[in-house]
């Protein structure tokens, strides 16, 4: 069953051709498809195309199979359900400037990094283009009484962008095609453990997205002990990557930072940063580390959270505590699908679809 949600608008018009429609009709199904619209709604193509169209294609293979909203803000966490059985998770935040949606790019994820739920069984399959599509289509659905659409999205779910090079290359270039979802590629931001040749690759696209770096060190022996992709490249060969890359798109990277306490939350350690970082165009995003049930990282108070700020505003580096959204549901990266997958458990949640 060839998937339409991956291609762009002329790969739909020839595979139309393909089949044995006119290519104009390839047009009409991609629009369809990018208003997250299937086969049966696609009022403007004679009844007997979309049966057939049926029988050899999916427009969008993504469905919700679950979703829980916070009580709090009205985040969703959404678990998606792919065609083979698979699920992935994404967060869908409200904020006045718009909706911005958290996307996953993998089943899981090989990068093992020590405080993560989405690696601990590894990667199990890279997502498609489209499904990254779908995944965003299918979180529009919750959208439709505010009369709101996403209007950003965050690279940040499961797994690691860099590491599926290729659909996300190809994902991100569906956003702005001609007609379709047309979400501006400024609004889009891609995180990273820190892969750097595909850093630099991505320069090269020429593509307006935010890159973000999940640091989490002022220091490589610090990082060695909790990311593993920290003993293929140093913290210096990553803030070189990302000079270039400020250099070639003209935007600043943002730092994540996840604060845990005896690990990398004292003030030395913001000292240590805030060194590292000086005169760089970034910005530093302090995330109090969430505790994951299987790894035995510790969180910080907000007092540590407070000093280590400090400290960096005092030595002039621009940094935000990121604001917890869903505080009262499963926040942090693939504990909703262990919740479901992994251990079978019913959710304490208010709805589902
Ligand atoms: N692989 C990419 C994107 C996915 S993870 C990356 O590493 O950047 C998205 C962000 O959540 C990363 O910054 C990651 O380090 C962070 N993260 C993962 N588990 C976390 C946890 N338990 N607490 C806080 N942040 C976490």
């Amino acid at each position: 069953m060839t998937e339409l949600a991956g291609m762009t608008r002329d790969e739909i018009a020839g595979w139309m051709k393909e089949q044995g429609f006119p290519a104009f009709r390839g047009k009409q199904v991609f629009e369809w498809i990018h208003r997250g619209v299937d086969f049966d709604g696609m009022s403007n193509l004679p009844a007997s195309m979309r049966e057939e169209l049926k029988k050899v294609s999916v427009a969008q293979g993504v469905s919700i199979r679950m979703n829980q909203t916070s009580r709090l803000d009205g985040t969703v966490k959404i678990l998606y359900e792919l065609r083979d059985g698979n699920c992935v998770e994404g967060v869908l935040m409200r904020y006045k400037y718009g909706v911005s949606l958290c996307i996953s790019t993998q089943v899981g994820c090989r990068m093992g990094c020590r405080f993560c739920a989405s690696t601990l069984e590894g990667r199990i399959r890279d997502l498609t283009a489209g499904e990254m599509l779908g995944e965003v289509l299918a979180a529009n659905r919750f959208l439709i009484p505010e009369g709101r659409k996403v209007s950003h999205i965050v690279l940040m779910g499961s797994g690691e962008p860099l590491d599926n090079y290729t659909e996300v290359i190809r994902f991100l270039h569906l956003l702005r095609e001609e007609g379709g979802i047309t979400i501006s590629l400024r609004n889009v931001s891609l995180s990273t453990c820190g892969i750097v040749p595909k850093m630099y690759d991505l320069a090269e696209e020429n593509l307006p997205v935010t890159l973000c770096v999940s640091l989490h060190a002022p220091n490589d022996e610090i990082r060695k002990k909790t990311m593993p992709i920290a003993e293929r490249w140093t913290i210096s060969e990553i803030l070189d990557a990302c000079r270039n890359y400020i250099q070639k798109t003209g935007r600043r990277v943002i730092f994540e930072y996840a604060l845990s306490e005896g690990v990398n939350a004292g003030e030395k350690d913001a000292e240590e940063l805030a060194e590292i970082l000086r005169g760089m165009q970034c910005h530093v995003n302090l995330i109090p580390l969430n505790e994951v049930r299987e790894r035995n990282m510790k969180g910080v108070s907000e007092e540590t959270v407070k000093r280590f700020m400090q400290v960096l505003e005092k030595r002039h580096i621009s940094v935000t505590r990121r604001r917890e959204m869903g505080d009262d549901i499963e926040g942090a990266c693939g504990q909703l699908r262990r919740k479901i997958i992994g251990k079978g458990e019913n959710l304490p949640c208010e709805s589902s679809t």
